[in-house]
C-alpha cells in the first residue's frame, strides 16, 4: 500500500502495547496523501510494519488502528467478520435483555463504531473519519448479519466535528417504529430511538438498575437524573413503595409515565418532577423531604481536562444534597459517566460531600458499565462509568 504513517523515533511504544490511538505528535510523516478515513500502513522509523490504521487528518488522534496483523486486509469482509464476532460475544446476555450494545468501538476492535440493537432495531453511530469511510461496508455487514432488522443511523454526536464530519440521522433500512419496546430483566421499556439520548437508551446502566431493584423493597425512592425512568422502574419491580423520577427533560418524563403504565404499576406508585436537580434538591432540603433510597446518575459534566474542576464541584454539590435528603439507614447509588473523572477522585468527592453533610457512610458495592460495554485491556480509556452503592448511618 502506498499510503503510510511513519511514527516518530521512540513513539512506537504504545503500538507495541496494542493501544489503538496514534496521536499527531507521534507521527513523523505522512506518505502518499491519504484521504480522510482511508486506510494507511503504520511504519516505524526503520521501516518496520506496526499496524494498519484509519487516517484522521483533522483530529489530534491522527490514526486509529484497525489491525495489528499484517495479513489482515481492511475491506467489507473485515467489517462483516469483526461485527459478527462482536455480536456473538454478547449472545449469553440475551437472557437478560433484548436490547444490547453489540459493538463498543475500540474495545471491540472497531474504533469509531457504536452499534446498539433494540429488539430488532439496529442503531449505529459513526464517530470517526475511519468509520465514516467504511459506512457502506458497515451497513452491508449489518444487512447480512441481521437480515430482518430495521437500521437507523444516529451519527448526531459532537465528536464528529473533531473529525471534520457533519452530523447525520438517517433511516437506512426498514420501518423504524416511533417507539421500540424492549425488555430488560423483568422491566419493559419504551425507547425513542430517533430522538432519545445517545442511541435511545442508557444500556450501560443495566446491571446497576438490577442492583437498585434488589435493594429497593419497601423503599421510598428518588431517581435523580431519571431520563425515561429506568432505575425507578427497576426499583418498583423490586418492591419499592414509591418512586419520584426527577429530570430536566419533559419528553423523557412523559416516556417514564408511559413506562410505568406498560409495567402495570399503580399511578400512585410514581411521581415525575421536571426541573433542575440542583435547585429541586435544595428546595426539598429546606422543606425537610427525605427518602430511603436515592439514585444519582447525572450527565457527563466533564468533556475536557479543563472542565474537570467545574465538574468536581457539580458532583460534590449534587451528592451533598443527596446525603442531606437520605433517611438514617438510607442507601445512595451515585454515578459518574465521565471517563476523565478517575475512580479515586470520584470516591473522594463523594466522601467530601458526606463529610460536609455530617453523614457517615460506607461503600458496600462498586458498580460499572454492563458487560456489553467491555474495556479492552490494551485500551483503558474504554472504562468510563463508575458508581458506588453507599449505606448511610
Ligand atoms: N439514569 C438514566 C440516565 C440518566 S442520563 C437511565 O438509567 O436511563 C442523565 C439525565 O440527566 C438526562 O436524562 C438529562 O435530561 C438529565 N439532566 C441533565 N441536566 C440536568 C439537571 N440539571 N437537572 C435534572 N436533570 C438533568
Amino acid at each position: 500500500m502506498d499510503q503510510q504513517l511513519i511514527i516518530a523515533a521512540g513513539r512506537e511504544k504504545s503500538l507495541f502495547r496494542r493501544h489503538p490511538w496514534i496521536f499527531s505528535g507521534a507521527v513523523a510523516s505522512v506518505k502518499g496523501r491519504p484521504k480522510s478515513g482511508q486506510t494507511v500502513d503504520v511504519l516505524g522509523q526503520n521501516g518496520q510494519w506496526l499496524a494498519r490504521a484509519a487516517f484522521s487528518p483533522k483530529s489530534q488522534i491522527q490514526g486509529r488502528v484497525w489491525t495489528f496483523d499484517a495479513d489482515e486486509r481492511i475491506d467489507a469482509e473485515f467489517f462483516l467478520h469483526r461485527i459478527g464476532e462482536s455480536a456473538a460475544r454478547r449472545r449469553r446476555l440475551e437472557t437478560e435483555s433484548d436490547a444490547l450494545r453489540l459493538v463498543h468501538s475500540e474495545s471491540d476492535g472497531l474504533p469509531g463504531l457504536i452499534l446498539d440493537r433494540y429488539a430488532g432495531v439496529l442503531v449505529f453511530q459513526l464517530l470517526t473519519a475511519g468509520a465514516e469511510f467504511w459506512r457502506a461496508e458497515i451497513i452491508g455487514a449489518l444487512r447480512t448479519l441481521f437480515p430482518n432488522d430495521a437500521i437507523l443511523e444516529r451519527s448526531d454526536v459532537d465528536v464528529r466535528a473533531k473529525e471534520g464530519l457533519n452530523e447525520r440521522i438517517e433511516a437506512v433500512h426498514g420501518e423504524i417504529p416511533e417507539l421500540v419496546e424492549i425488555r430488560e430483566n423483568d422491566v419493559r421499556l419504551l425507547v425513542d430511538v430517533r430522538n432519545g439520548h445517545k442511541t435511545g437508551f442508557y444500556l450501560d446502566q443495566r446491571d446497576s438498575r438490577l442492583a437498585v431493584g434488589r435493594t429497593a423493597a419497601g423503599a421510598e425512592v428518588l431517581n435523580c437524573f431519571s431520563y425515561t425512568g429506568g432505575f425507578g422502574l427497576a426499583a418498583l419491580r423490586g418492591g419499592a413503595k414509591n418512586v419520584t423520577q426527577l429530570d430536566a427533560s419533559a419528553p423523557a418524563l412523559d416516556l417514564a409515565a408511559r413506562n410505568r403504565e406498560l409495567n402495570g404499576f399503580a399511578p400512585e406508585s410514581m411521581t415525575t418532577v421536571c426541573g433542575d436537580a440542583f435547585q429541586v434538591l435544595r428546595a426539598w432540603r429546606k422543606e425537610g423531604r427525605t427518602f430511603d433510597l436515592i439514585v444519582l446518575d447525572p450527565p457527563k459534566f466533564v468533556d475536557s481536562k479543563a472542565s474537570l474542576n467545574r465538574a468536581a464541584r457539580g458532583y460534590k454539590d449534587v451528592n451533598l444534597c443527596a446525603f442531606h435528603l437520605l433517611r438514617p439507614g438510607g442507601r445512595l447509588f451515585t454515578f459518574s459517566c465521565s471517563g476523565l473523572m478517575e475512580d479515586a477522585l470520584f470516591q473522594k468527592i463523594v466522601a467530601d460531600a458526606a463529610l460536609d453533610a455530617g453523614r457517615t457512610g460506607r461503600i458496600v458495592r462498586r458498580l460499572t458499565q454492563a458487560p456489553d460495554h467491555p474495556v479492552a485491556l490494551a485500551f483503558p480509556e474504554g472504562a468510563y462509568l463508575k458508581g458506588l452503592e453507599i449505606e448511610v448511618e
